[in-house]
């Protein structure tokens, strides 16, 4: 039986961490969670699953859910209360499925801790990647990709040498705006955005995949999580996403990792690593049904955000910081329907372009950076 804690347990990752989790009750039991406001699923998950302890986003959802939950669970909020779960000392995995930055604290508390590591949230490595693998090695900490091209490239190299890898290619679906030429992206609606073709998945996120930001943190997760140079990153568009990313040897072999578009199967290879378990919902790829892969270069100009993440990967230092804060803040602002889709990729540009480096920045520089950048995207607002 493995003891699992699960922050953000509400979202698209945590919801489906529960899936697999419900689906297999003698391999794991929950025995902590967050979420933030969403108190009707918390609630419900919390009277399923039965955690020791539980966090919410604040003291207002803690005092609601007082009433309605098992006396025997203790509930906490706010920052300290996903510390809490992130260092919950009866569990054996931490998944970390918030989202954006705000995951960094409790992933590197958790790394402290000696917690292994599911990490879906990919912000915590592009804000402070330099500071979280090293507290990781330091730590002797196993941090598990989630994110479905990681976890493919992690199997790719199971049993491999990694100094014999000579690239990896990412792949990318290519989000909701694939087709679209960037006349047609002027004026495109968030419930457009929202429309992802291949993922059913959290809204920022589906908005990251529409910019192509997604695959740009993606490049700088790869970059920390297996220790890769940037020009031995690659991406590749391929509409159908059943390769869902690859490796390519010295000797020319190339290993792809191929599956379904689901996030359980990566998420439940996380839990159960370095073991397999049968899969939750029996779907099993069929290429004769699938027929047909296509591939298409990427195109920088197309989609500006991943030049830039690569930008400001291969700057370093608290650049990948600003890039990050300031897409939070501008998708945030996109969905709420003050800005318009290509007002994103501008203000991200611009808030790096306004940014004097730090190059090996502190933990402190780093929150300090993260918070500059989203007032510096506010500021533009008005
Ligand atoms: P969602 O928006 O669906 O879920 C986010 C979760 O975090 C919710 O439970 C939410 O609580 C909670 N949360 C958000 N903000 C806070 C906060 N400030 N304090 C505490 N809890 C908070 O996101 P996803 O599941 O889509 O994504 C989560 C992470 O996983 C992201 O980093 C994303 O990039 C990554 N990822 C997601 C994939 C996917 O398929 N969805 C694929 C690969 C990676 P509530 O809703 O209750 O307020
Ligand atoms: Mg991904």
């Amino acid at each position: 039986m493995k003891n699992v804690s699960v922050l953000g347990a509400t979202g698209s990752i945590g919801t489906q961490t529960l899936e697999v989790v419900r689906a297999n009750p003698e391999q794991f039991s929950i025995t902590s969670l967050s979420f933030g406001t969403n108190v009707e699923a918390g609630v419900q998950y919390i009277n399923e699953f039965r955690p020791k302890l539980v966090s919410v986003a604040t003291k207002e959802v803690a005092e609601k859910i007082n009433g309605t939950i098992d006396s025997a669970c203790q509930v906490y909020y706010g920052e300290q209360g996903l510390i809490e779960v992130a260092t919950d000392p009866d569990s054996d995995i931490l998944v970390n499925a918030v989202m954006g930055s705000v995951g960094l604290n409790p992933t590197l508390t958790a790394i402290n801790a000696k917690k292994t590591i599911a990490l879906a949230n990919k912000e915590t490595l592009v804000t402070a990647g330099h500071i979280v693998m090293e507290q990781a090695r330091k730590n002797e900490v196993d941090i598990l990709p989630v994110d479905s091209e990681h976890s493919a490239i992690y199997q790719c190299l199971n049993g491999e040498n990694k100094a014999e890898m000579s690239r990896m290619t990412l792949t990318a679906s290519g989000g909701s705006f694939r087709d679209f030429t960037r006349e047609e992206l002027m004026d495109v609606s968030v419930d457009q955005a929202l429309n992802h073709p291949n993922w059913s998945m959290g809204s920022k996120i589906t908005i990251d995949s529409a910019t192509m930001m997604n695959k740009g943190l993606e490049v700088i997760e790869a970059h920390w999580l297996f220790n890769t140079p940037y020009d031995q990153i690659d991406v590749l568009l391929h509409r159908e996403s059943v390769i869902h990313s690859m490796v390519e040897f010295i000797d020319g072999s190339v290993i792809a990792h191929l599956g379904t578009p689901d996030m359980k199967v990566p998420i439940q290879y996380a839990l159960t690593h370095p073991d397999r378990l049968e899969v939750t919902n029996g779907k099993r790829l069929n290429l004769v049904e699938v027929g047909t892969l296509h591939f298409e270069k990427m195109d920088l100009q197309r989609f500006p955000c991943l030049r830039l993440a690569f930008e400001a990967g291969k700057a370093g230092g608290t650049l990948p910081t600003v890039l990050n804060a300031a897409n939070e803040a501008a998708v945030e602002a996109f969905l709420r329907g003050k800005i318009r889709f290509l007002d994103i990729e501008m203000f991200i540009e611009r808030a790096l372009e306004q940014h004097s480096l730090i190059k090996d920045p502190t933990l402190e520089e780093i929150r300090e950076v993260d918070l500059m950048s989203r007032e510096f995207v506010q500021s533009l607002l008005v």
